[in-house]
Formats: C-alpha cells, sequence, structure tokens
C-alpha cells in the first residue's frame, strides 16, 4: 500500500482520557477512532491487524472441527426470558421496536445458538458438534475508560460445543484449551498469558480464564509460583493455596482477560427444553460449553503489552504489513529519481513473493518524520532507500524494537530472510 493512498495520518495528541497506553497509541497511529467511551472506527491499518486476528482464530475453530455460523445481534426478549436473563443480565442493551417488539443486543449468544442447535440435532447420534462466530457484541459497561480492553461494542470469537457424553465433553475443553494457548502463541502473547482458575458457576468447579499480565490490566490474578497456574481473585478468597498444588506461594499481578471457556453443563439446554434421545429411547441431556475471544480486545493487549516509547512493535504474524518500505527524498533532482525508481522496483518485487509492504513515498517529508511515523506504525521491519543506501548500492534494514541496522544489496533484498533476522 503507498503510505500517500492512505486517507489516515498519525496524530500528536489525542483525548487525554485514555487510560491504556496501547490503545493511545493506536489512536495515535491512526488504527483506531473514538466515536463514544467503549465504541471505536476500526481504520484500515487496524482492520488489516485485525483481519490477521480473524484468521488465526477462525483456522484453530476450524482445526476444532467448528462450523461457522452468523447469529444476530438483535435477540428476542423472550428467548433472554427463557434463560432468566432479560432480568438478570446487567450489561444487556434493550432496544424497542416501532411495533413495540422488545430485543436485548447480543452481548453472549447462548439463547439464540441454544435453538438453533435443538431444531436440527434429536438424537444421541446427532452429537457432538461445535458452532462458532466472529461478530460484535454489545455490552452496557459501567465503566468504559480502558480503550480496547473493555469496549460497550466489540468483535468477539464466540464457540459453543453440545454433547451428550460427558467425558466427550471434558476431552473438548481440553482441546479448546490447547488450540487458545496456540492462538494466543501467534499473537506473541503466550510467555505473558496463564491458564487461571476461576469460578465455574452452577454446573463446574472451575472455569478457565486466559489473562495476560500488564499493568494496564483491570484484574488482580494470583500466579502460583510452583505449579505456573493463576487463580482470580474470587477463587483466591475460596482457596487461599492453590487448588492445583496446594502451595501458597502467590504472586499477584495485574492481567487482562484475553479469552474464557465454561463449561455449562445444561444450564441453557435445559431452559430450552433440549434434550436428545438415547441409545435405549430414553431422553439425555445436552451439556454445553462456551469459550470466548474478544478480537478487538486481543488487538488492544498486543498493542498494549509489545510497545516502547515510541510505539507499537507489531508481531510478524498480526502485523497490518510486514514492511514499511521508506524512500528518503535527496536534493538532487536526478538523485530523488533514481531513489524512486528503486524503491517502486522493491515494492513491486516483494509483493510479487507475497510479502505485504507499506510503501511510504509520501513528498516533502523529512527523514526524521518518516523514521518517527515509522516506530510509532510499529510494522516488524524497515527497509530505507536513500541517496546514501544506492552509493553503497543496497537498503538499510533495520528490526523495530532494535538499534541496529543492516544493508542488503539491492539486487539481494528480495531473497532476503525476513522472518529470523
Ligand atoms: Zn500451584
Amino acid at each position: 500500500m503507498l503510505q500517500s493512498q492512505l486517507f489516515t495520518k498519525t496524530q500528536k495528541d489525542i483525548s487525554a482520557d485514555e487510560t491504556s497506553a496501547g490503545t493511545q497509541l493506536l489512536l495515535r497511529a491512526g488504527f483506531i477512532d473514538k466515536a463514544a467511551a467503549g465504541v471505536y472506527t476500526i481504520l484500515p491499518l487496524g482492520f488489516l491487524a485485525l483481519q490477521k486476528i480473524e484468521r488465526i482464530v477462525a483456522a484453530a475453530m476450524d482445526g476444532l472441527g467448528a462450523q461457522r455460523v452468523a447469529m444476530p445481534s438483535l435477540v428476542p426478549k423472550k428467548n433472554w426470558e427463557a434463560t432468566g436473563r432479560w432480568a438478570g443480565l446487567d450489561v444487556l442493551y434493550k432496544v424497542k421496536g416501532k411495533g413495540g417488539e422488545e430485543y436485548g443486543l447480543g452481548a453472549t449468544l447462548e439463547e439464540i445458538v441454544t435453538p438453533v442447535a435443538q431444531k436440527f440435532s434429536f438424537s444421541y447420534k446427532d452429537f457432538p458438534f461445535a458452532i462458532y462466530q466472529i461478530q460484535t457484541k454489545f455490552r452496557d459497561e459501567l465503566r468504559a475508560k480502558s480503550g480496547l480492553l473493555r469496549g460497550r461494542e466489540f468483535l468477539m470469537k464466540d464457540l459453543y460445543s453440545f454433547h451428550v457424553d460427558q467425558k466427550d465433553c471434558d476431552d473438548y475443553y481440553e482441546r479448546v484449551k490447547e488450540a487458545y494457548f496456540e492462538i494466543f502463541k501467534a499473537a506473541g502473547l503466550a510467555p505473558i498469558t496463564f491458564l487461571t482458575l476461576a469460578d465455574g458457576g452452577t454446573f463446574s468447579k472451575f472455569s478457565h480464564e486466559f489473562q495476560t499480565v500488564t499493568a494496564a490490566g483491570e484484574d488482580i490474578v494470583y500466579h502460583c509460583g510452583n505449579c505456573g497456574f493463576a487463580v482470580n481473585k474470587e477463587i483466591k478468597e475460596d482457596y487461599p493455596k492453590c487448588p492445583e498444588c496446594g502451595s501458597a506461594d502467590f504472586d499477584e499481578k495485574k492481567a487482562i482477560e484475553v479469552g474464557n471457556i465454561f463449561k455449562l453443563g445444561t444450564k441453557y439446554s435445559a431452559a430450552f427444553g433440549f434434550e436428545a434421545s438415547g441409545a435405549d429411547g430414553g431422553k439425555l441431556p445436552v451439556l454445553m460449553c462456551c469459550y470466548g475471544i474478544g478480537l478487538t480486545r486481543l488487538l488492544g493487549t498486543v498493542a498494549e503489552t509489545s510497545r516502547d516509547e515510541n510505539g507499537i512493535i507489531w508481531p510478524q504474524a498480526i502485523a497490518p504489513f510486514e514492511i514499511h518500505l521508506i524512500e528518503l527524498e535527496a536534493k538532487d533532482g536526478e538523485a530523488n529519481r533514481e531513489i524512486k525508481k528503486n524503491a517502486q522496483k522493491i515494492y513491486s518485487d516483494l509483493q510479487k513473493k507475497n510479502i505485504s509492504v507499506l510503501y511510504d513515498d509520501r513528498p516533502g517529508k523529512s527523514a526524521g518524520e518518516k523514521f518517527k511515523d515509522a516506530d510509532l506504525l510499529g510494522m516488524p521491519r524497515r527497509l530505507v532507500i536513500s541517496q546514501k543506501t544506492l552509493e553503497q548500492k543496497g537498503v538499510e534494514i533495520k528490526k523495530r524494537g532494535e538499534k541496529e541496522t543492516k544493508l542488503a544489496g539491492l539486487d539481494k533484498i528480495c531473497d532476503y530472510n525476513f522472518q529470523d533476522r
């Protein structure tokens, strides 16, 4: 993409009421724009990163054999009443149509997915199966001061699995746990993300959260120094010792919840009278689990945890572009033409190799301005072509977050291994 064509620009000043440093950087870099507290527009560069996150998450869900659907955001009142959540879910936005019909805006989708699954599944032979979607969610959060970390409108992946056998349910839950770690690994969050025991509700002793440790986190987790698990605050109150290993050696940390998984048991299936016929002709209860990951929150978490004082440092897998190619203007017209010609060739050759490039072709910008913007935008590698590099028949390469630069030959740049260096 040509940076001269990008309609967004980096900004010096943003509103002071953003408390998350990562969200501040995303706003300054022009990845997102704030419409209201907890409500954001995802701008072109932010959208590219979000799309990459979406692909990683969707591929993981497909790998689990889950089938993708798109459920509505307007969830009829009667569905919420069936589960008692019209009155019981305090974050529900309620809207009324012209004919007086009422809806709750999708905050979570058990009220849709359960009756849908019920329409097609009658016998134990129809189980197990899993359904997922990646869709906008709405939650009427009282406090929405942490930017993308706690939105009132946000993009979320929710997966629901359906089983008639407890062991099958438990096995699938473990598979999802592993898939989640793979997702957080791809997003560069694995070393600071802990599996955290949380309250399980009515049907299970524990549920699990995936908590990423960062000072901007709104949650407090207690990391067990002995076994590596973490427990959240409510569990810590119930279990002064680690429920996994019995150690009392806890380290208190602030964290962001980037995912959560629950065994729901028959909580929602029973509310809709959803049962399956068994092999002997009797009725079997349907067991459900739900598994969430907030995609916009994940974007905000990466910006929060992977940055320095100059800007974001995108992990390769979710960077909007792999390469930020910068041409520096020379004073001399002839030299300038030579710089542009070489920059355009590199831009075109790299794209032919399926390497995504943001090309800073903006005229009239100083080297300082271009480098500052490149650091703020945070693409994994910066390539600079200038009169100085051309005199050495080369291109300067710098990895974001490192100080050292290297010179690669003009004719070698397309064969350069950008993954390893
Ligand atoms: Zn432990």
